[in-house]
């Protein structure tokens, strides 16, 4: 365990961000990594508890009061071994993470004392890339199945199925129809929450490991289902929950109104075009210095050639002098107030249906362990508000948009929302707000459709590939994981699921080597490559630990 005691004699100091007026103004990452010495009195503070709820509560079953332990005693080499065991990219979630496990510690108990296990296991990943730990780990000659699999769709599930199932020796390839890998990693989530050489350097790891890239297919169009079952002994389909949902009001056809991923595909990839060609981006209030992008290293993003070309975005979107209103409270809205922010917004209004949560956990509605529903300030409105040009308003509902007379949206009506759906808007209460550019960031319904319906794979009532047995589809041969199975969640559970799918992929080969095709969700029972036990039941089990087949050198 770590320092006996430790938690009593060392307080929680918590991630670090940088000045939320320094960081509007440019793309790097906003998280800080402490002092080594800082970060192993942290880990100190772990109690490695006899039922350690942080455990339980991180999806992937991330065993965390080893690397803390190992964090404490300098043992970093062992500690990155041991956090691959579980998760194929903490260097993702180390960033990104809500963090249930620190909801779940047991010192959270006393609210805000958790031990600070996303930023121990944001150092250890960082440590290990900067020493030269991490490697590509491509399967041994003897290990090799020559079972074809297809992988199609890059994000962090489908980066995680490929990883798995090449290092247990089939040959992968991973689909993807954007031009660079990484899904929502790439295109959604914005360079100051990730910079992208980070998912950069993932992706050439699975290349170097094996996986075949084939970017720029979009499977079921440039590809026929025909030829990728011809091809494919599996098929996992990874293709995230991209449908989003719409806002059925007066005037939404206006110009000035759109989802909120056109304009986050559109920004990520201007950041990247711009870093790629060395320039620096301006900030709301003045030119930024050549470089000003690039990480305190030097490093900055490494976008690649694919990565850098101009895709067709469609209609430009901009932010640059508006007055923007952003529908909807969660990651991708601040997403969006991010961007606005620094493109240089005259304001910025973010707009949440549902009442304002409390501001500490509510005991009688998400009582320890379970993740407590309660106010959060997002990096993004911080930042809006550090700027004087951001608001936040909750229990709102917008009525109708209205226009100039160049057919752009000019205003939201709004009005205060009753507590409960339908949510219906509370009479007297209508106002009107500003608005040039309108995001809608109201959640994602399901995946999209045309590629399942090709595969005549079933889907769960809410449109979601169904699982027939544990990320196993109805049809034969095709496995499922990550938003396209259980709709759109985090990316620690796209990792989970990637690794899961993947243990059931590898059993449902061995069978089919042994002569014993398995038919869907009837997989063999001994014929596992690697001898690993079975995958979840259900999307909300813990997985059950088996190596990773990460190690390192
Ligand atoms: C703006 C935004 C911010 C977010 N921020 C966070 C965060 O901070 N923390 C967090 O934990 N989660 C966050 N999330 C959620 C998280 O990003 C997703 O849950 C996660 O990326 C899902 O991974 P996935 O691999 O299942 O799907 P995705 O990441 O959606 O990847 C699916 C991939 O499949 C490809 N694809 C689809 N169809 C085809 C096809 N027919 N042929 C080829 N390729 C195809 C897509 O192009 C895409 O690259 C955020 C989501 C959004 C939208
Ligand atoms: S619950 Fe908290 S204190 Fe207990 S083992 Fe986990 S991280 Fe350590």
């Amino acid at each position: 365990m770590g320092k006996l005691g430790g938690f009593l004699q060392i307080e929680r100091r918590g991630v670090p961000y940088r000045d939320a007026h320094e960081r509007a103004r440019d793309y790097r990452e906003f998280m800080v990594v402490r002092p080594e010495q800082e970060l192993r009195e942290q880990g100190a503070r772990c109690m490695d508890c006899g039922v350690p709820f942080c455990h339980n509560g991180c999806p992937l079953g991330n065993l965390i009061p080893d690397w803390n332990d190992l964090v404490y005693r300098d043992r970093w080499r062992e500690a990155i071994v041991q956090l691959h065991a579980t998760n194929n990219f903490p260097d993702f979630t180390g960033r990104l993470c809500p963090a249930p496990c620190e909801a779940a510690c047991v010192l959270e108990i006393r609210e805000g004392d958790a031990v600070t296990i996303k930023q121990i296991e944001h150092a250890i990943v960082e440590r290990a890339f900067a020493e030269g730990w991490i490697k590509a780990e491509p399967p041994s000659p003897r290990h090799l199945s020559g079972q074809r699999v297809a992988v199609v769709g890059s994000g962090p599930a489908g980066m995680a199925a490929a990883q798995q199932l090449r290092r247990a020796g089939h040959d992968v390839t991973l689909f993807e129809r954007d031009e660079a890998a990484g899904g929502l990693v790439r295109f959604g989530v914005p360079d100051f929450k990730i910079e992208k050489r980070i998912v950069e350097r993932r992706v050439q790891q699975l290349v170097e490991e094996g996986v075949e890239l084939r970017c720029g297919v979009d499977v079921g169009r440039d590809l026929t289902v025909q030829e990728l079952r011809e091809s494919f002994d599996a098929v996992v389909l990874a293709t995230g929950s991209r449908v989003p949902r719409d806002l059925a009001v007066p005037g939404r056809e206006l110009q000035g109104v759109h989802f909120a991923m056109d304009y986050l595909y559109q920004r990520n990839r201007f950041i990247t075009r711009e870093l790629a060609a060395g320039n620096a981006l301006r900030s709301p209030d003045g030119a930024l210095p050549t470089g000003a992008l690039h990480s305190p290293d030097g490093a900055g993003s490494a976008p690649t050639a694919a990565a850098a070309s101009v895709a067709s975005e469609g209609e430009p979107i901009t932010a640059a002098g508006k007055h923007v209103v952003v529908i909807g409270g969660g990651d991708t809205g601040a997403d969006c107030v991010g961007n606005a922010l620094r493109e240089g917004a005259a304001s910025i209004v973010q707009l949440e249906l549902l009442p304002e949560p409390p501001a500490h956990r509510p005991d009688d509605r998400t009582p320890w362990p379970e993740w407590p529903l309660k106010y959060r300030l997002s990096y993004a409105m911080e930042e809006a508000r550090e700027e004087g040009v951001g608001e936040q308003d909750y229990a709102v509902t917008t009525t109708r948009f209205s226009g100039d007379a160049d057919g752009g949206v000019a205003a939201l009506h709004v009005a205060q929302a009753q507590p409960r759906p339908p949510f219906a808007p509370v009479e007297g209460t209508e106002r009107e707000l500003p608005a040039q550019l309108v995001l809608l960031a109201m959640g994602f319904l399901h995946p999209e459709q045309e590629l399942l319906d090709q595969l005549g794979v079933e889907k769960d009532p809410r449109g979601n590939v169904k699982a027939v047995a544990p990320y196993t589809t109805s049809v034969e041969g095709v496995f499922a994981a990550g938003d396209a199975r259980r709709g759109q969640s985090l990316i620690v559970w796209a990792i989970n699921e990637g690794r899961q799918c993947a243990r059931m992929v590898d059993r449902y080969l061995a069978g089919k080597r042994n002569g014993r095709a398995g038919v869907s969700g009837a997989v063999p029972e001994d014929g596992a490559l690697l001898g690993h036990a079975d995958a979840d039941e259900g999307p909300e089990g813990p997985p059950s630990h088996v190596s990773g087949g990460v190690s390192v050198e």
